[in-house]
C-alpha cells in the first residue's frame, strides 16, 4: 500500500489551509505490494484478533501507547482495555508480532461462512466477441485471446461467446467445437426467446483451460464477421427493409451476466468478462444514438464537449449493477475509430471493477500485450477501503473507481483492483480549532484495506494443506493496514516546502475531470486557471510577508510567477499548462475525439501520481549515443531540443514512447537503436513497470513523419489551441497568469 500526501506537513487550521491555496489530501494505492518508499508490510495471521478502538474503531498500531492491560488510540486518544488474548500475545518479544513491529501490516482473516463453503473457487474467464465487425478486428481479438490463454493458470475455466444480432455460445469440451445460437430481439423491450442456460448448461460452456486450450484456439479460428446477407436474413430487418445494424451488445451482456450469475458463490468468487467491441451497440437493448456526435460536430455553437461527456442512457450503469450482483467484473476493449459513445459504455467496466481500453486502429494495437499483462498480474477483489483520521480533521471527498457504501460514510467498495489502481481523498478540518500549535499529538491517518485473493496451487506448496486440496485454487481474505503520522506546519512556508507536486496534480486532475463531466470542458479549464492564479497570489503574499518581517521594506512589486523561492512549487505552472494542453482538457474543435477523452478520463483517474505526471507532462531524456545518456530531463520545447545539441531523444508520455533522432544526428549512429544498448534497456524497463503497454515509435527527423513527436513539444503551443503559429506558448501563458494574479491581488 503506497500512500502519498499533498504535503508532508499539514496546515495547522482552516485559515492556514485557505491561505496556502493548495489542495489537501492524499493518494492511496492499496494493493501495491510495497509502500511509497519500497518497503513491504509485516505479514501475519489472525487479523480478526487485532484490537480496535471502542470509540473510533481504528485498529491498534505502532503509534498507540501500550500498557500492560490497556492501550491509547493514536487517532482519537481513547483509552481502551486490552482483550485477554492480546495481553498474552503482546507479552512476547515484539518483533514476532506484525502490528508491534510495523505500522504497515498485512494479516490473514478467517473466511466468513459463504466464503468458507467455496474456498476452492476457480478463476472464471469469459470472452465476448463482436462479430458485427471486420476480419482485422477478429484477427486482433484472436491473437489477444491466444495470449490470454497462455497467461491463465491451470484450474481456470474459460468460456467463449460471440454477439451480433444473435448470441453464440461455444462448447469446446467435446471432440469438435460446437456453437449454439440464441437470436436477439431487435427492440429494447423484448427479452431473449430462450435463456442461455437452456441453450447450453453453463458448466458445459465453461471449459477447463489446461485440457481445452487447443479446442478453444480451434474455435477462435472459426470466427467470421457476420455478413450483410446473414444480417438481412436474420432478425435485423427494420421497417421498409432498412438494415437496422446488428451489434446487440447490451442484450448479450445482460444475458451473459445472468448466465454466469447462477454459479456465483459456487464455482467462482469472481468471474472476469473480456468484452471486445468494434463499434456502438445498435441493436437490441442498450442501443446508442451516435447521431448526437454528428449533430454536435455540425453546429459549433453548442459546447460540444459538454454535450458529449454525459451518458445518454442509464442502461450501462444498471448493467454494471447486474454484473456486480452476478460476481462479474468487465474489461471492455473497444477497437474502433468510429464514434462509439464510451461516455455511456464506460460504466459497465469501471463500475464493475474492470478497465476500459480504446484502440483507434487494429494496425498498431497493443491489445494482445495488454491482455497478457493484465492477466499476469495479481488482483484483489471484494475489497473494502476505509480511511480514518485523527479527530481534528476528516476526509471530504473520495476519488477513483469505487462504490461508496450505502450505509457508512468514508467506506468504499472496490469490486476488483490490481497493484496499480490508485484512489484519492481530500481533507477538511472537523472544526475551527484545527491542530493545536503546541500539541504533542501529530495528525494520524489510518487506511484499512480488506480484500480477497485467489491463491494459485503453486503458491500453496509449502503450507500445510490436506492433500485433497493440493493443486486447487484457494481463496484468502486479508486485511492490510497502514497507519501514518504527519507533522504540522508552523507557517505557510513550511507547508510549501513540504509539498509533493505530483500528488497536488493528482487531486487537480480528479477535480477537473469531475467538473468537466458536470459542466463541460470549458469550466474544467477555467477552474484550473483560477486555481493557479490563487495559488500564485497566496504564495506571493506569503513571500512578501517574509521579506517584510526580515526588515526588507523595499519589497519588489514584481510578481514571482515561477515560484523561484520554492522548488516544491516550481513545477506547478508547467504542469497546469501541460494539463490545459492535454487532450483531456483540449477543445472538441481541436479535434479531440470524445471517446478518446473518456478513455483518458478513465485511465488518468486510476494512475498513481508519478505515472500521471508522465501522462500529463511527458519526460524527455537525451542521449549522445544509444549507449550514453546526455541529459536526464528536458522541458518539452523545440528550443530546448535545439540548444541541447543532442542527437537522440527519448520521450515517455505514459501511453506512448518515442525515440527521436534529430536531422543532425551522425548517420553512423545505428537506427533503430540496437537491442542490447542502454536506451533499449531503459525502454524495456519503462514498459515493464507500466499498467498498460505503451506504443513504441521510432522517428528520424527529415525521413519520417515527425508530427507524433512534435505534438508533444507543447511549450511553444498556445494554451487554448487558437494560434498554433505563435511561438510564445508557455511564456505567454505565464504572462497571462501574471496579469490575472496582479488583478486578483489588488
Ligand atoms: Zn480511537
Amino acid at each position: 500500500m503506497a500512500v502519498r500526501a499533498t504535503a508532508s506537513r499539514f496546515p495547522i487550521d482552516s485559515d492556514a489551509l485557505e491561505a496556502s491555496g493548495l489542495p489537501w489530501g492524499l493518494t492511496v494505492t492499496p494493493f501495491a505490494s510495497k509502500d511509497e518508499s519500497g518497503i513491504g508490510p509485516a505479514y501475519g495471521s489472525n487479523g480478526h484478533l487485532l484490537p480496535r478502538c471502542e470509540h473510533c474503531y481504528a485498529y491498534f498500531n505502532t503509534y498507540c501507547e501500550l500498557d500492560q492491560w490497556a492501550w491509547t488510540c493514536s487517532l482519537c486518544g481513547t483509552l481502551n482495555g486490552l482483550p485477554s488474548d492480546a495481553i498474552a500475545r503482546y507479552s512476547y518479544p515484539h518483533d514476532s508480532i506484525p502490528e508491534m513491529s510495523s505500522s504497515f501490516v498485512d494479516l490473514e482473516l478467517p473466511l466468513d461462512g459463504s466464503e468458507q463453503e467455496m474456498t476452492q473457487a476457480r478463476p472464471v474467464y469469459l470472452a465476448a466477441i463482436d462479430l458485427s465487425s471486420s476480419e482485422e478486428f477478429l484477427e486482433l481479438t484472436k491473437s489477444a485471446l491466444l495470449a490470454a490463454l497462455e497467461a491463465l493458470s491451470p484450474g481456470s475455466l474459460f468460456g467463449l461467446a460471440t454477439f451480433s444480432h444473435k448470441i453464440g455460445l461455444y462448447d469446446v469440451q467435446g471432440p469438435i467445437p460446437v456453437v449454439k445460437n440464441v437470436f436477439i430481439p431487435p427492440d429494447a423491450e423484448r427479452k431473449l426467446p430462450l435463456e442461455l442456460e437452456d441453450a447450453m448448461p453453463l458448466l458445459q460452456f465453461l471449459a477447463p483451460v489446461e485440457t481445452c486450450k487447443d479446442r478453444i484456439a480451434a474455435a477462435l479460428e472459426t470466427l467470421r464477421p457476420i455478413t450483410s446477407w446473414e444480417r438481412s436474413s436474420g432478425a435485423a430487418q427494420g421497417i421498409d427493409g432498412v438494415l437496422m445494424g446488428g451489434r446487440g451488445f447490451g442484450t448479450a451482456m445482460e444475458a451473459l451476466f445472468n448466465y454466469l450469475g447462477s454459479e456465483f458463490g459456487n464455482t467462482f468468487a469472481l468471474a472476469r468478462v473480456f468484452a471486445f467491441i468494434s463499434g456502438p451497440p445498435d441493436y437490441g437493448r442498450g442501443q446508442l444514438d451516435t447521431s448526437r456526435y454528428g449533430e454536435q460536430y455540425a453546429s459549433k455553437r453548442v459546447d460540444a464537449d459538454r454535450a458529449l461527456l454525459p451518458e445518454q442512457t442509464p442502461f450501462y450503469k444498471d448493467l454494471a449493477t447486474i454484473a456486480v450482483e452476478s460476481g462479474v467484473c468487465v474489461d471492455l476493449f473497444a477497437v474502433t475509430n468510429e464514434y462509439t459513445d464510451l461516455a455511456s459504455l464506460k460504466f459497465v467496466s469501471i463500475e464493475s471493477g474492470g478497465s476500459l481500453f480504446l484502440y483507434s486502429s487494429t494496425d498498431d494495437s497493443t491489445l494482445p500485450q495488454d491482455m497478457f499483462r493484465m492477466l499476469n498480474r495479481p488482483y484483489a477483489f471484494n475489497c473494502v477501503l476505509r480511511l480514518r483520521t485523527s479527530t481534528e480533521f476528516k476526509p471530504l471527498h473520495s476519488y477513483g473507481h469505487f462504490f461508496p457504501d450505502p450505509q457508512y460514510e468514508n467506506l468504499q467498495h472496490i469490486i476488483c483492483c490490481d497493484s496499480y489502481a490508485t484512489y484519492a481523498y481530500d481533507f477538511d478540518f472537523a472544526n475551527n480549532t484545527g491542530f493545536s500549535r503546541h500539541s504533542r499529538e501529530p495528525p494520524v491517518v489510518q487506511i484499512a484495506f480488506q480484500y480477497t485473493v485467489v491463491v494459485p496451487p503453486e503458491g500453496l506448496q509449502n503450507s500445510e494443506l490436506p492433500s485433497s486440496n493440493r493443486g486447487k485454487h484457494l481463496l484468502q481474505r486479508r486485511l492490510r493496514i497502514r497507519t501514518m503520522q504527519f507533522e504540522t506546519a508552523q507557517n505557510i512556508n513550511e507547508t510549501y516546502d513540504s509539498v509533493d507536486p505530483e500528488v497536488v496534480l493528482s487531486l487537480l486532475v480528479h477535480k477537473v475531470i469531475l467538473v468537466s463531466l458536470e459542466d463541460g470542458v470549458r469550466e474544467g479549464r477555467a477552474l484550473l486557471h483560477d486555481w493557479l492564479v490563487i495559488l500564485t497570489a497566496q504564495y506571493n503574499d506569503a513571500y512578501n510577508l517574509v521579506q517584510y518581517k526580515k526588515g526588507n521594506k523595499s519589497m519588489s512589486s514584481q510578481i514571482d510567477i515561477t515560484f523561484s523561492q520554492c522548488p516544491q512549487l516550481e513545477p506547478l505552472p508547467r504542469l497546469v499548462f501541460a494539463l490545459l494542453r492535454n487532450p483531456l482538457l483540449r477543445f472538441h474543435e481541436e479535434g479531440v475525439h470524445p471517446d478518446y477523452r473518456i478513455y483518458l478520463q478513465c485511465l488518468f483517474s486510476v494512475l498513481e501520481p508519478s505515472s500521471l505526471h508522465c501522462g500529463i507532462y511527458p519526460s524527455l531524456v537525451s542521449y549522445s549515443t544509444p549507449d550514453k545518456q546526455a541529459y536526464p530531463r528536458h522541458s518539452l520545447s523545440r528550443a530546448a531540443l535545439i540548444t541541447s545539441g543532442s542527437p537522440i531523444f527519448f520521450l515517455d508520455a505514459y501511453t506512448t514512447l518515442i525515440v527521436f533522432y534529430t536531422s543532425t544526428a551522425d548517420p553512423s549512429l545505428p537506427f533503430p537503436p540496437p537491442q542490447d544498448c542502454l536506451l533499449r534497456k531503459n525502454i524495456n524497463m519503462v514498459k515493464q513497470g507500466r499498467s498498460i503497454t505503451p506504443k513504441l515509435m521510432f522517428i528520424r527527423e527529415g525521413k519520417d513523419d515527425a508530427t507524433a513527436f512534435e505534438n508533444y513539444l507543447i511549450e511553444e503551443q498556445d494554451v487554448d489551441g487558437s494560434g498554433f503559429a505563435s511561438a510564445r506558448g508557455f511564456v505567454s501563458f505565464l504572462d497571462d497568469v501574471s496579469q490575472s494574479v496582479a488583478e486578483y491581488m489588488k
